[in-house]
Order: C-alpha cells, then sequence, then structure tokens
C-alpha cells in the first residue's frame, strides 16, 4: 500500500496527446509564429467544416469573438440584447464592449437553458415596432439581437428562437464557447444563427491555451470580421486604416495547437461522455444529487458534468459538498452567479423567477477532463457516496448572502 496522498483532481485540464508538439515545433522551426501562418488557415477551414458553415475568423480569445460578433452583426451603443442570466460574465461583456445594454432572461428548470417563452413574451408584449426597429417600451432603446449561451455545453432550444429572430428581425449570435460538438436536431451549434463564437481556453474541451473562433454563412459578415479583427487595415503598406479595428487575430503557433486538438475531435467528445455517463450511473443511487437530462432533440458536448444538490435529502449543501471534496484532493465549482445579480451589472434588466438563483445555490460541477479515468470517477463518486448523510445541516456553509442579494444600486 502507498502512503503517498492520492493526486488531485482538477475540475477541467487540457488533453495534448495528439501532435501538438509536432506542429508547434513547425511554427518555431520556420519562424511563423505569429498571426499570420498556415495553421491559422487550416484551423479556421478545420472548424468551419465541423460546424457545416463556410466561414470562420479565428481570434485571441472566444471573447474577442464575441466582441466582434457585436460588432459585424450591427450593434450599437444603447441597443438592447437580449441573453441567460446564468452565463459565464464573458458574454455579457461582449454586449457592453459594444456600448449596448444586455437585457437578462432566467433559464428553465430541466435544462438549464435559456428560457425562449420568456423571450417570447418579452417580446411580444413588452416591445413595439418602430419603423423597421423594434423598441423596448419601457427603455425606449432598440432590441437588435438574441444571444443564446448554449450553457454547459447543452443546446438552447434554437427553433423557438429562430422563428422569433424571423419575426422580430433580430440578429442571432450563438455564444459557443461551452458547446463546440453539441447539436441540435442533428446540426452543430454554432450554425443556428447569424454568427456563432467559440472559445479555446484552458479548460475547455479543446483548447489552444487561449483563443476563440467566429464561424458564420455569411461572407460579408466573415469578410467584415477579418478586416475588424486585423485593425481595420485597407492598405497595409501605407498604414491607411479605414474604421478602429482591434488587434484580435490568433497567433499561428497557437492555432497549430489548435489543429492537433481538433483532430481530435471524435475522441474528445467522446470522452466527454463517457464521464457524464459514468457520473449518472454511480451517482444515481445517491440521495439528493441529481444530474440534467439531455432534451429529446439535444445532443450536448457534455463539456462539465454538473449536478444540482438538494440539500434536504443529501444532508449537504452544495458549498459543503464543495469543501467536503477538496479534502479529499477533488476539485469542484459552483456555476457562475447569475447576471442579474452581479455588481458588474447592476441596475440591469432582469426577467425572470428563481430558476437561476437556485441553480446557483444548488449546482456543482465535477471533475470533467477528457482523460479521467474510471479509477478517478469511482474515486470522486466514492467520495460523494460517502458524504451522505442523509439529514440536513444545512446552512453551515451556504452560499454567502451577498452573493445572491441583487446588487444595490451606487
Ligand atoms: C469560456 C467562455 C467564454 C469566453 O471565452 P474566452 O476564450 O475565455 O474569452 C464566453 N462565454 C462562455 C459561456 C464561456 O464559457
Amino acid at each position: 500500500m502507498s502512503s503517498s496522498e492520492p493526486q488531485p483532481i482538477a475540475l477541467s485540464t487540457p488533453c495534448l496527446e495528439g501532435r501538438e508538439w509536432e506542429y508547434v515545433k513547425q511554427c518555431l522551426d520556420t519562424n511563423w509564429i505569429s498571426s499570420a501562418g498556415p495553421f491559422v488557415t487550416r484551423f479556421e477551414q478545420q472548424l468551419a467544416a465541423l460546424i457545416g458553415v463556410p466561414h470562420a475568423v479565428a481570434t485571441v480569445t472566444g471573447t474577442a469573438a464575441l466582441h466582434t460578433a457585436m460588432l459585424i452583426c450591427g450593434i450599437e451603443p444603447g441597443d438592447e440584447v437580449l441573453m441567460p442570466t446564468l452565463t459565464f460574465i464573458a458574454s455579457a461583456n461582449a454586449v457592453r464592449y459594444a456600448g449596448a445594454k444586455p437585457i437578462f432572461f432566467d433559464v428553465e428548470p430541466t435544462h438549464w437553458q435559456l428560457n425562449t417563452e420568456l423571450v417570447r413574451e418579452f417580446l411580444e408584449q413588452r416591445c413595439e415596432r418602430r419603423g423597421r426597429t423594434l423598441m423596448n417600451r419601457a427603455t425606449q432603446r432598440p432590441v437588435k439581437a438574441i444571444l443564446p449561451v448554449h450553457v454547459l455545453g447543452h443546446p438552447v432550444e434554437m427553433n423557438g428562437l429562430q422563428a422569433l429572430a424571423r419575426q422580430f428581425d433580430l440578429a442571432i449570435i450563438e455564444d459557443c464557447a461551452e458547446s463546440l460538438g453539441a447539436s441540435y436536431f442533428g446540426r452543430p451549434v454554432g450554425g443556428f444563427g447569424d454568427v456563432g463564437c467559440f472559445s479555446f481556453n484552458g479548460n475547455k474541451t479543446f483548447s489552444t491555451g487561449g483563443g476563440g473562433m467566429l464561424v458564420t454563412s455569411n461572407a460579408t459578415l466573415a469578410t467584415r470580421a477579418r478586416h475588424l479583427t486585423t485593425q481595420a487595415k485597407s492598405d497595409p503598406a501605407e498604414y491607411v486604416h479605414d474604421e478602429v479595428g482591434f488587434n484580435y487575430r490568433l497567433p499561428n503557433v497557437l492555432a497549430a495547437i489548435g489543429c492537433a486538438q481538433l483532430e481530435q475531435y471524435e475522441r474528445f467528445l467522446a470522452c466527454k461522455r463517457r464521464v457524464a455517463e459514468e457520473y449518472r450511473d454511480r451517482l444515481q443511487r445517491v440521495p439528493g444529487i441529481r444530474l440534467p437530462t439531455e432534451a429529446a432533440a439535444a445532443r450536448s458536448s457534455c463539456w462539465l458534468t454538473t449536478v444540482q444538490v438538494d440539500a434536504s435529502t443529501y444532508g449537504r449543501t452544495a458549498r459543503e459538498l464543495r469543501a467536503w471534496l477538496r479534502e479529499a484532493g477533488i476539485e469542484s465549482r459552483p456555476l457562475w452567479q447569475p447576471m442579474h445579480l452581479s455588481p458588474a451589472y447592476r441596475d440591469s434588466t432582469w426577467i425572470g423567477t428563481d430558476v437561476a438563483e437556485q441553480l446557483y445555490r444548488e449546482c456543482l460541477s465535477l471533475p470533467s477532463s477528457v482523460h479521467l479515468t474510471s479509477d478517478d470517477l469511482r474515486r470522486i463518486t466514492d467520495r460523494m457516496e460517502a458524504g451522505y448523510s442523509g439529514q440536513c445541516t444545512c446552512g453551515l456553509t451556504e452560499v454567502s448572502a451577498s452573493s445572491l442579494a441583487p446588487p444595490r444600486a451606487a
């Protein structure tokens, strides 16, 4: 028997077991490390093919892709963009970078995605047409776009959203940062909206360390995205720039990693799914631990397996379970503080009830890396089972009251 401590298990780490080294070495050997280079084009083409769209533009981060998407979709200062309250803050920040205002909607309780019924009610009852523009009656600001986020990799109900976007003349910008590999009615996410945005950040299924990509079927939008992300150069030799652009292009050396990552597309997704399925099988027997289900039309990318903890049955709150796992060297994470509660988004319009708040209180994402073994998963689920105490001790390390309270106006 070994007396050494078991290895810590992290939430989500990159898996670099393909040709990453070989491709990076090619960049270093040839001196092509910066934002022009063959791997950038290849990475773009690989992703476009996977999503089934003709155009892709690689960016330094997923956030940069989202910001660029706002600009090419014509989002202007003072406009409003409809989005879920339950997301990583980068989605909302992209809206603010364009000078627009997010309107936050609750999520539905079954798959934890944007509640499209609330969006419909808002558009039908609280907006009115003025010429070609849809106005929010309460704020007198134009409503321009919907920003669905496929949270944790499960697709949003896109059919309903597409119909609303057509009816009300709105752009759809999909935040696919967590959902590369997910599909809805058999079609990959990212191709449903006017623009789809992906992230290759360190904790995503496919990682380049940092990176992003914007995809679109619209050639004009793609050209404009390429222009804006390369400082809006119109004459590179003479340094003529026809507007204020950005330095948002992905370096070749990172695209090289991306190419190697995408070569492992099927395998990574199969691993993520196996992790989710093993959790489901093993946690079934633990009272008070619930996993979300997959919608009939949906195939999730299974980015992070996340459980909902019913403290009165399990005997510990999600935060207490988190501490219990940490003591055993197992990392886990709550979901994001809902945007309408975030101090960064005080005074934003918020439409919904308490679904996202409850998920924030009760959910915990479990280790979900591609290379987790069955032994790792057994260690995690055994620990969770051992943590079941069957009686409520709630309130010991409950989520801090201040992070659930609406932010006070300054
Ligand atoms: C990771 C993530 C982003 C941002 O991607 P970066 O590449 O880190 O900028 C945006 N939205 C969501 C939902 C994310 O999870």
